[in-house]
């Protein structure tokens, strides 16, 4: 077990126990955000025949004169031209047997003939090649090109089914009366749709009381690929996440050098990878955002690192990676970041209020115009 890592060694060691995913096969139309399972071969050559770029003329480029002897238009059989012939073509046309070259409609019949208007068999990919590879993230432009490339099914990784529990006697769910002490549970909303937008499937377990017997019988229960824990991994005597993970589980990591966010453990429980984030609503998202997310899914990264000029300036922390809430713009084409709203770690308003965080190394601080390295939320 490790204590007080930094945020790359925290991923790194619960990168050593990845989440387990099997193989599906799914239907083209489905495959939005999923990861692909195997590299995917082309069925065909793209462009599958030589065809025109154009609407125009196809023509032979050493003709001077043309005659127009036909039309052809796109899903029409191919043709065939002579010496002095011209045939009418329309876009994804093929081009007729005898030309080598188009002439586009605007410039007339006898205009300038150009055989780069002309899209030749195979010039973006060949049969057999494979532009797509195992661990792709389907984005709409991959989707495009398996279809282009002959697939209406394709494997794809299965979703991992992530449990999502929050532990807290003073939490109760959103719509019931609150009494005094209570709060609402905030926390597992959001990391269900910080799951879903990283194509997991989040289970949402029900809020578990602080001891040790009722987490013991809700871990065991779960029936998931990992578990998400929100709250209980601090120092405070009913921190039963942690004390729990320390008896009974296999600990790997506790403590990581950030703020907010210090807190988070990560082991299994009883074979199953476990990451239990802090309770403080900023930290178990940010938390999520910086190593949780990029353990479970690196394909689909939630924030992009950037530099930005300050324009407040901000207080770093000892010891500790600061996240600062900021707002990030763009101001003469570069990145400006500014900061408002209370920064502490149990306001999710300022999660909301701002786009992204610094990325402020241990015992520094930002001044205003300082450039300085931030996440920026995608
Ligand atoms: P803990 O880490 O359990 O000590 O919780 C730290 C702080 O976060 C406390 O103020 C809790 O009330 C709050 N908290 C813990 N879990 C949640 C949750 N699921 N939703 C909202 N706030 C929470
Ligand atoms: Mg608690």
């Amino acid at each position: 077990m490790e204590t007080f890592v930094t945020i790359e060694r925290a991923l790194a060691i619960a990168q050593q126990t990845p989440i387990q995913h099997s193989t599906e096969w799914i239907q083209l139309s489905q495959a939005h955000n999923r990861i692909l399972a195997e590299d995917l071969t082309s069925k065909v050559d793209d462009p599958p025949f030589d065809n025109s770029a154009m609407d125009g003329w196809a023509v032979r480029s050493s003709d001077l004169n043309r005659l127009e002897v036909g039309m052809t238009a796109a899903g029409t059989p191919p043709t065939e031209i002579g010496k002095g012939e011209a045939i009418r073509i329309m876009t994804g046309a093929p081009v007729p047997k005898g030309a080598d070259a188009i002439v586009k409609i605007e410039d007339g019949i006898d205009g300038q003939a150009h055989t780069n208007f002309i899209r030749r068999r195979g010039e973006n990919i060949r049969q057999g090649e494979s532009p797509l590879s195992s661990g792709q993230l389907l984005t709409p432009a991959a989707i495009s090109l398996a279809a282009t490339m002959g697939h209406d099914t394709i494997p794809v990784r299965s979703q991992p089914r992530i449990a999502v529990v929050s532990t807290g006697d003073e939490l109760v769910p959103p719509g019931a009366e609150l009494q005094n002490g209570q709060i609402y549970e905030s926390n597992s909303y959001g990391l269900c749709a910080l799951l879903e937008k990283i194509g997991c499937t989040p289970l949402l377990h029900e809020v578990v009381e602080d001891n040790m017997e009722s987490l013991r019988h809700t871990l065991d229960s779960l029936d998931c690929d990992a578990i998400l824990t929100s709250g209980g991994v601090s120092m405070g005597e009913f921190d039963y996440v942690r004390k729990l993970m320390e008896e009974e589980g296999d600990l790997h990591f506790w403590k990581v050098a950030m703020r907010p966010g210090g807190p988070p453990l990560f082991g299994t429980w009883k074979g199953t990878p476990l990451f239990g984030l802090p309770g403080n609503p900023v930290s178990s998202h940010l938390v999520f955002l910086m190593i949780a997310a990029p353990w479970i899914a690196p394909e689909t990264p939630l924030a992009r690192e950037v530099t930005v000029r300050m324009k407040d300036s901000v207080k770093g922390a000892p010891g500790k990676v600061c996240l600062r809430r900021i707002h990030i713009t763009t101001e003469d084409g570069a990145l400006v970041a500014t900061t408002h709203t209370h920064q502490g770690s149990g306001n999710i308003h300022s999660m909301v209020a701002h786009n992204g965080v610094t990325l402020l190394p241990p015992d520094s601080e930002a001044n205003t115009g300082d450039t300085i390295s931030a996440l920026w939320y995608l």
